[in-house]
């Protein structure tokens, strides 16, 4: 299907690896020139090459961490009069209710609820003036049911959720649609430390774990980058101008739910 976004700009954060790289990846694949961001300098560098040479587009490369004020400055000046936003960054640690004071709460309020909006409120009102728009946020399957180790998680995208079910529908009529992307269980890094550190914590063998794991999963499979790299561009499309403020889970029917 021709996405119809051709030359269009799209700045995507925490893109060297996983979900990021995967929406990219896609967008890449849709004709979009790129701005591509991620702390280290080196796998930023190597997905940026691989992208250029796979699908001709152009890439800038941002390495900064996307939850500081100097790296959302840095990657908002490389933005410019961008099209198309993806945000993300790294999620928070797992734990029990108990464990996190102030201090974690307000690292993953940053991470996964004021980096996103800081980033939108930047970027989203070029998009207005210019009168057309996309904007992605990818969030998680715990703002539809909690994770229970992940508190942190469950809280901030909570936060994010809230924000942009509000923002989300003051920007339409300026032919701006801002959703958010909620993965369930996707095979990535992140996955493989989250299963890891279950394995440990349940004194069973990675294998076992992520066995279990998917047999929870309706699909009977873990997703993956490229699965959610497709979502993705679909809602940065030309076809999805009427899709605003929703929030599109991939799960593989992982939350069971009537809606
Ligand atoms: P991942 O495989 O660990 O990849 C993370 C990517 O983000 C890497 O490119 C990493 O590069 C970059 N990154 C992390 N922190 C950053 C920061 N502060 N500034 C700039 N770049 C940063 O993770 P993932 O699985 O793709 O997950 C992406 C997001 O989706 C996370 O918030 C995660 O919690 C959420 N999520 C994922 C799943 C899943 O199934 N994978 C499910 C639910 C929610 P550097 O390390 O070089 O910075």
């Amino acid at each position: 299907m021709d996405l119809g976004i051709k030359g269009k700009r799209a700045v995507v954060a925490a893109s060297s690896k996983g979900l990021g790289l995967g929406c990219a990846e896609a967008l890449a694949e849709a004709g979009c020139d790129l701005v591509m961001n991620a702390r280290s300098a080196g796998p930023l560098s190597e997905a940026a090459a691989s992208i250029r040479s796979r699908f001709g587009v152009a890439v800038e490369e941002v390495a900064c961490d996307v939850t500081s004020e100097d790296g959302q400055a840095a990657l908002i000046a490389a933005a410019g009069a961008c099209d198309i936003l993806v945000t993300n960054a790294g999620g928070p640690p797992p734990g029990m209710w108990t464990d996190w004071d102030r201090d974690d709460f307000v690292k993953a309020l940053d991470s996964n609820m004021l980096t996103p909006i800081a980033l939108m409120k930047a970027l989203v009102p070029g998009m207005m003036a210019r009168g057309w728009g996309r904007v992605v946020n990818i969030t998680s399957q715990s703002v539809k049911a909690p994770i229970p180790v992940l508190g942190l998680s469950n809280s901030a995208r909570a936060g994010l959720t809230g924000y942009v079910a509000g923002m989300s529908r003051q920007v339409a009529s300026s032919g701006v649609c801002v959703n958010n992307l909620l993965p369930g269980v996707h095979d990535t890094d992140r996955i493989t430390a989250l299963d890891s550190a279950t394995a440990q914590r349940e004194g069973k063998t990675l294998e076992q774990v992520q066995t279990a794991r998917r047999a929870s999963v309706p699909a009977g499979f873990y997703g993956d980058a490229k699965d959610f790299g497709a979502a993705c561009a679909f809602l940065c499309s030309q076809q999805a101008r009427f899709i605003v403020g929703q929030n599109v889970l991939l799960d593989g029917g992982g939350i069971n739910a009537t809606l």
